[in-house]
């Protein structure tokens, strides 16, 4: 007898083992009960045939109409065997070599399951020596299908058929002892879903359809569940934690850099920080994260945050993903501050704090200054990079952590600079990467959400228009666009794409930028003074370029996405995306709001040349026809694939959602997420829940092994 845990070779042999373990990495019985099929197919319904299309790997049920085998070759050894079947419409035609007896058990009226890929011969389609499965009673898997009337059909490869695997399937659902189910009873019953035992029965032997969507609900729903269970532990796990209060005070940095501000804080503004600032007042530490449209204003509720809790004694810490964003962030802030952040300076304010920075890539002074000044408790704020989690970095009390920009920094990163402090500390994660509820409830399941939905008053919003390459005026009026905007004083982005995916050559992709920098200013842009900024510049040239464009010594930079996220010059009214199509609709939206941010409306042109029509047209055309973040990001989902939704980030995650949807399951998250709060509040080890606290651990191990590969 057999559990999911026995090795799956001992149950189904050698010969099917090897196939299955290369093709989907099997190993035990429930890695292979967890391939569920990915539809069925119903005896006396046939496949539509007319739906085939050239190319398609298929398998279809179909009925044999005639069989002829023709010899040929030397002494007629050689033969091709013709089988025409039906769907009681149109034919197809498959082709057999050197199967001669073919037609013996291929008469006319059997029904078979036929798989193979579809090519076309003559200008009509054909299978070429599909691989096939005569619905003709023999075996004990054949009854038992034909007495259902119902047929899986898995994912299946050359080496191992679907058939085959429904076969292995069988023989794993006969030996299996009864199974501990990860679901709690209450919740089934509740919901309605049948135990695990009988629902891997009814996915993959089902006597009706019905029956199949209704265990394939339950394991979907089982999918949700025990993600969110891991979500309400891990914040059960946080409520329980403690950290120092911070309450505001009054009078204090935070009060007086709001009423030095230069301008009114939005409404939404204002409830987010109150949002946070009741966090930050709390004995548990906050798990905040906080959303917001590009240039909604974040960094100055960040700010504020981050003095409320040096007027209380603490101080912050600002983790930028790169060192430009990083220096940004630093400028950026000290100006802000002003007098605020000359702490122990000439021309500081009474009570001033200071703000330092902390990169790779800084001089030994410099860093060290940081350094000290992080550990004596002097500066009220270190912004950094990666550098910033490094072992040797202390502080004298870290109150705040705050993260730019969530999705390139792992939950595991976010930790090593937590689990290190003391006490432990607040943590507000940003993103300007609007994220529709479901997939933040999957991917940010532990974190409390605050969102910025308007813009400040007054900004203009950004006009965005595709400019189709091969039209040459209208790439001559783009450039000459980016002339009037520098004639009024304003400067320019013009942004190249990486070339390829991750495997992007970076000396191709800077070699691209700077034939595009001679091009431009020997052409459209002859006079302006250009710039460019790429990733494999030496940190000093980088930030020299960066200096330059926000001081106005450059008209036009023209960069790499290094641009992306956070570089903030209000004074660039104007920004030309080169091949366009190239980037993601998110991307697209991040790069644009790098334009518009002053009083000024922003222009976005989208270079490219893909097809009017085209899919990848259809996704720029999306991103021209609204500066809606959360829109867009609905439109971006509509459009794309489930792993793409997730991020490569979350692959661990990825691999055990099999059924579920993040885009399209809202509901049965919801559902799934109140489930497992009731059932972690009341047994939060799940002691008497083994089964779930296995599927937890399983699941937070392979969030781990992803971490492990990252790094
Ligand atoms: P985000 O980080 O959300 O993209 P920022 O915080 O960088 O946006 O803000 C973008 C710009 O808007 C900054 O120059 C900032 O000073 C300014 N800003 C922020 N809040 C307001 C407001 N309430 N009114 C006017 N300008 C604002
Ligand atoms: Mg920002």
């Amino acid at each position: 007898m057999a559990d999911l845990t026995t090795r799956l070779v001992n149950v189904i042999g050698d010969k099917s083992f090897k196939p299955l373990e290369k093709a989907f990495d099997m190993r035990v019985v429930g890695d292979l009960l967890r391939h569920y099929p990915r539809r069925y197919a119903e005896i006396g319904t046939p496949t539509d045939l007319s739906d085939l299309r050239v190319g398609q790997h298929v398998t279809i049920l179909a009925e044999v109409v005639s069989a002829k085998v023709t010899k040929f070759g030397p002494g007629g050894k050689r033969s091709r065997t013709e089988v025409i079947v039906t769907d009681g419409k149109d034919h197809l035609s498959l082709t057999f070599f050197q199967q001669p007896w073919l037609p013996k058990t291929m008469t006319p009226g059997t029904t078979g399951l036929f798989s193979g890929e579809v090519t076309s011969f003559n200008g009509r389609l054909q299978l070429t020596h599909p691989d096939h499965d005569l619905l003709d009673g023999e075996g004990d898997m054949a009854k038992s299908r034909l007495a259902r009337g119902v047929i899986p059909l898995y994912r299946a490869t050359a080496k191992i058929s679907t058939w085959n695997i429904e076969n292995c399937v069988g023989m794993c659902l006969d030996t299996l002892d009864p199974i501990d189910d990860p679901l709690p009873e209450p919740v089934r019953q509740r919901l309605g879903h049948a135990d695990i035992r009988a629902a891997f029965e009814s996915i993959h032997r089902p006597h009706s359809i019905a029956e199949a969507m209704n265990a394939r609900d339950r394991f979907r729903f089982e999918e949700a569940f025990v993600v969110q269970t891991v979500f309400a532990q891990r914040r059960l796990m946080a409520e329980n934690e403690r950290a120092k209060a911070r309450p505001f005070t009054s009078a204090g940095l935070r009060d007086r850099f709001e009423n030095q501000l230069p301008f009114e804080l939005t409404a939404g503004q204002r409830e987010v920080i109150n949002e946070i600032s009741g966090d930050l007042d709390q004995a548990h530490p906050m798990h905040r994260l906080l959303q917001g449209e590009v240039g909604s204003g974040k960094t100055v509720v960040a700010l504020l945050a981050m003095l409320q809790v040096i007027d209380s004694g603490g101080q912050a810490a600002l983790l930028a993903p790169t060192e430009v964003l990083a220096s940004q962030h630093f400028r950026a802030i000290s100006l802000m501050l002003g007098d605020l952040a000359k702490g122990g300076m000439l021309g500081g304010a009474d009570g001033a704090t200071r703000v330092r920075l902390l990169t790779g890539s800084m001089g030994a002074k410099a860093r060290n200054e940081s350094l000290l000044d992080a550990a004596s408790g002097e500066a009220g704020i270190v912004i950094g990079t990666h550098a910033l989690i490094q072992d040797h970095v202390q502080f004298a009390e870290l109150g705040l952590l705050v993260v730019d920009e969530q999705h390139r920094f792992g939950v595991e990163q976010r930790s090593a600079l937590v689990d290190r402090a003391e006490v432990t500390p607040h943590v507000l994660v940003m993103t300007a990467t609007p994220i529709p509820r479901t997939i933040a409830m999957t991917v940010f399941g532990d974190l409390e959400i605050s969102t910025l939905r308007e813009l400040p008053a007054g900004r203009q919003p950004i006009q965005t228009t595709v400019v189709p390459a091969e039209r040459q005026s209208w790439l001559d009026r783009a450039w000459e666009r980016v002339r009037e905007e520098v004639g009024r004083g304003r400067q320019a982005y013009v942004v190249v794409s990486r070339i390829g995916e991750e495997t992007a050559d970076a000396s191709k992709e800077t070699r691209s930028l700077l034939e595009l920098v001679e091009e431009l200013s020997a052409g459209p842009l002859r006079g302006l003074r250009v710039g460019s900024l790429h990733g494999r510049m030496a940190s000093d040239d980088k930030e020299a370029a960066m200096n330059a464009f926000s001081t106005g010594g450059l008209d036009v930079l023209v960069a790499t996405t290094v641009v992306e996220v956070g570089v903030d010059v209000p004074n660039a009214t104007v920004m030309v995306i080169m091949d366009a199509e190239r980037f993601g609709m998110s991307q697209l939206h991040q790069l644009r709001g790098r334009v518009g941010r002053g009083s000024e409306g922003g222009l976005c042109l989208l270079v490219t040349t893909s097809e009017d029509g085209s899919p990848s047209r259809e996704r720029l055309d999306a991103v021209a026809s609204t500066s809606d973040g959360f829109e867009l990001s609905r439109l971006d989902v509509e459009l794309r694939r489930e792993g793409d939704v997730l991020g490569a980030r979350q692959s661990g995650m990825r691999s055990s959602l099999r059924l579920l949807s993040v885009v399209r399951d809202g509901d049965i998250i919801d559902a799934a997420r109140e489930a497992a709060g009731v059932v972690v509040a009341d047994d939060p080890s799940l002691a008497a829940h083994p089964a779930l606290a296995a599927a937890v651990q399983e699941l937070e191990h392979s969030e781990q092994a992803d971490y492990l590969e990252r790094t």
